[in-house]
């Protein structure tokens, strides 16, 4: 007699009630066909109404009454949609980011899947008789012309599409096709085609390049090193030094050994260049996957990587959670961008997330980046991270040269302009000569701080050195830190001028200058509002790239990986915007972005020209940045952290909490703190552990008519803590999630905006 079989299911509801596991049993019948990872139909609740589900346990026993175990329905689909070795990770997401299991398995299921896209097929031609139809082909044509035609290209040879069969036969109707297949000369099938969301032409492959010594010993090492399945590697390269080509030597050595690679950028609409790259050097061995895809689209990219048709996948964040089996290496480029945070649930970080799929396949990480974030370099430093470092650009180009113009000058010598005396010669400079500019308007920030346009001066908070935020709603200072407030400042207490301020200024406005101050230049601006339209993007950098336009205006998306030789200028409107703004990591993503947009200028045979605008031109990270000392900021940097114990010498986990009723969100937010508070005094451990904890009004205290408080807990870092807290936060929300107001845990948070 066959052993009784029971399946663990999770249901395909999003509800808390619901977040747990449901034993069915398989019926005999289904029992050789049932795996891991099916989506089943399952009968639930007290009328048995069929849901979906999935498998993601199978037993031989439980625990609950047989007579009580209802039977699986049916088994939606022939294969698992979720690949065995992936359940693991089901589980610890559930575990690290406080989602329900059903979030987390949406995550590794193409949209398309749960709303049964059906697959695309096209009729294929083929020969059914012996070649040399010369006999043939008189025969027919004098009846016909089309069905000579089409005999003549098939004697060629078979398997065309129908459709381009009936072109190449000059237009050939169906009905020819009928009449051949009717004598069986022919016979038309059906055949699965994978929607290719590819449309641009590619140019022939230029596989020349020979790998200079820096690379050579990056490829050598971090080559090595995937003999050790599990490690990761932070790959330190100033901008240009190449490390594309490095990812590529890697890519070449694991899909050799039959294995399958990930490599993830930041947003694909931003780095083309990027993918390009990918699908010029291995052809149709790659798959794009990233949301702009249609649903059809990306559910077919989805199934050739699920089939084993291709061994590379190319994507955005969500392509972390691709169906690749045989897993040998995930490469995540620019890994110190905020995309690679999801901001909602589950809110999971990439780079944790890619690690633990490294560790669950055994394959090898890669984190990419000019400026690696101060985690993951620190990582390096304690040697949980192996860092290979590429400290030149290519052909030893030098690296831009970096003027900082200080503001508060241009204001004494009369220049209320956005643009300093020195970027507007360099922009004329740049027009005469006929070469390129990208200017960047740092938008993080936008009107947040108070600052002094004579000193430079910043209000910050007295208790936290953070900049305090500007509520325009009741014209006050305010730090979320702590809490505190102040007036708005009517003069500066530095220097008693009243040209102190908020601060911030549009690209709209930027353009509307540039407009004025240099009228023949061909500007075009790239922000949220000119790049909403499908392909946006693609078509600004496209022109850009083709000499279109002069002068590319943009918030920090100019900013990105972007290749453009004949650019030999980059401008940084306002770098202090994102210096000022009430979060540790101010000065870490203000060294990033302008590193990064020096690193736009002078790619090509021309050299580069940077010229960043500040109020603060003393700023370590300001100063670091123009000297592309990136050792030198970290330096400075971590000792900041660590005095003021900011990850990463601590952890930090917010709970977001927000709803429309201001008085319940405060409510809510107060006895969380509370609840939690009582905690730590009744436990010795999880007190040691707390460094932080409290209930604050969140700096963007209104969104969408939502209000916002959070709790902020710092944690010591030690394993020990933050798997007590992440118990602790299970169990205190428990009790709080009955009201309207909703809750975001966030045990990786980014940003505390
Ligand atoms: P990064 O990503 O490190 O900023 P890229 O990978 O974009 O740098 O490389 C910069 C440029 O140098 C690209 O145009 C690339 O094609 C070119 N390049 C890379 N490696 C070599 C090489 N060994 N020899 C010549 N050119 C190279
Ligand atoms: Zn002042
Ligand atoms: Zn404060």
């Amino acid at each position: 007699m066959a052993v009784e079989m029971y399946a663990g299911i999770i249901i395909d509801q999003a509800h808390p009630a619901l977040d747990k596991l449901f034993h069915y049993r398989i019926p005999r019948e289904m029992t050789e066909k049932v795996q891991l990872g099916m989506r089943v139909l399952v009968p639930f609740g007290p009328g048995n109404r069929g849901i979906e589900g999935y498998i993601i346990s199978i037993d031989r026993e439980t625990d609950i009454p047989p007579e009580k175990i209802k039977y699986v329905k049916r088994i939606m689909d022939t294969y698992p949609v979720i690949l065995k070795e992936l359940i693991p990770l089901i589980k610890w997401m559930k575990n690290e980011y406080h989602c329900m299991a059903i979030e987390a398995i949406r995550c590794f299921i193409p949209p398309g899947l749960r709303r049964n896209i059906p697959e695309k097929t096209q009729k294929i031609v083929f020969l059914k008789i012996e070649r040399d139809l010369k006999g043939k082909i008189a025969q027919v044509e004098t009846r016909s012309k089309y069905m000579g035609e089409i005999l003549r290209i098939l004697d060629q040879g078979d398997g065309i599409p129908l459709t381009e069969l009936a072109d190449m036969a000059g237009g050939a109707p169906l009905s020819s096709f009928k009449n051949l297949e009717k004598r069986d000369w022919i016979s038309i099938e059906d055949q699965r085609v994978y929607r290719d969301p590819w449309d641009q032409p590619l140019d022939t492959i230029q596989n020349n390049i020979v790998h200079n010594i820096e690379q050579t010993t990056a490829i050598d090492i971090i080559g090595k090193g995937m003999l050790n399945p599990g490690s990761i590697f932070l790959l330190h390269g100033v901008t240009g030094s190449g490390k594309t080509e490095v990812y590529m030597a890697l890519v070449e050595k694991t899909i050799r050994k039959g294995m399958g690679v990930i490599i993830l950028v930041p947003e694909i609409a931003l780095t083309p260049q990027t993918v390009r790259h990918f699908k010029q050097r291995f052809g149709n061995n790659v798959a794009v996957l990233h949301s702009r895809l249609s649903l059809g689209e990306r559910f077919d990219e989805w199934k050739r990587i699920y089939n084993g048709l291709v061994k590379i996948v190319v994507g955005a964040r969500s392509a972390i959670f691709a169906p690749m089996r045989k897993l040998g290496l995930i490469v995540i480029d620019e890994a110190h961008e905020d995309s690679y945070k999801s901001e909602a649930r589950p809110r999971y970080h990439t780079t944790g997330l890619a690690i633990e799929r490294c560790r669950e396949q055994g394959a090898t990480l890669v984190l990419g980046t000019a400026t690696p974030s101060l985690e993951d370099y620190y990582n390096s430093a304690e040697n949980r991270y192996i860092r290979v470092s590429m400290d030149h650009r290519i052909d030893n180009k030098p690296l831009p040269e970096v003027e900082v113009v200080d503001m508060r000058l241009e204001l004494k010598k009369g220049n209320r302009s956005v643009f300093s005396q020195a970027l507007y010669d360099g922009l004329r400079d740049v027009l005469r000569r006929g070469e390129q500019a990208i200017i960047l308007l740092n938008r993080r920030g936008y009107a947040q701080f108070v600052s002094c346009r004579s000193c430079g001066y910043v209000v910050k908070c007295k208790n936290c050195d953070i900049s305090l935020t500007y509520h325009a709603k009741n014209n006050i200072l305010k730090c979320h830190y702590c809490g505190d407030t102040r007036h708005y400042p009517k003069e500066c207490p530095a220097c008693k001028s009243t040209y102190i301020k908020h601060f911030g200024i549009g690209t709209q406005k930027v353009e509307h200058e540039l407009n004025r101050l240099l009228p023949i230049a061909r500007t075009v601006r790239m922000d949220m509002d000119t790049t909403s339209a499908k392909g946006a993007h693609q078509k600004i950098l496209n022109d850009f790239g083709e000499g279109k336009y002069d002068i590319l205006l943009g918030t920090q998306m100019v900013a990105k990986g972007l290749d453009f030789p004949h650019v030999t200028l980059s401008g940084v409107i306002a770098a202090d915007t994102s210096l000022n703004l009430p979060d540790y990591r101010s000065s870490e993503k203000t060294f990033q972005l302008i590193t990064q947009v020096a690193g736009r200028a002078g790619r090509g045979k021309t050299k580069g020209r940077v010229i960043v605008q500040t109020y603060q031109p003393d700023h370590y990270s300001i100063r670091h940045a123009s000297s592309h000392d990136y050792i030198g900021f970290y330096h400075e940097e971590i000792r900041i952290r660590e005095q003021f114990m900011y990850p990463p010498f601590c952890h930090i986990i917010r709970l977001l909490i927000s709803g429309e009723n201001e008085r319940s969100v405060i409510k809510m937010a107060t006895s969380i703190e509370q609840w939690i508070r009582q905690r730590i005094d009744n436990d010795s451990l999880i007190g040691k552990g707390t460094i932080e904890l409290g209930a604050y009004p969140a700096p963007l205290e209104k969104i969408k008519n939502k209000f916002r408080w959070h709790v902020l807990i710092r944690v010591n870092k030690e394993r020990i803590f933050i798997e007590r807290y992440h118990e602790i936060i299970d169990e205190c929300i428990k009790g709080f999630t009955h009201g309207a107001e909703t809750i975001a845990i966030d045990f990786y948070p980014t940003s505390l905006l």
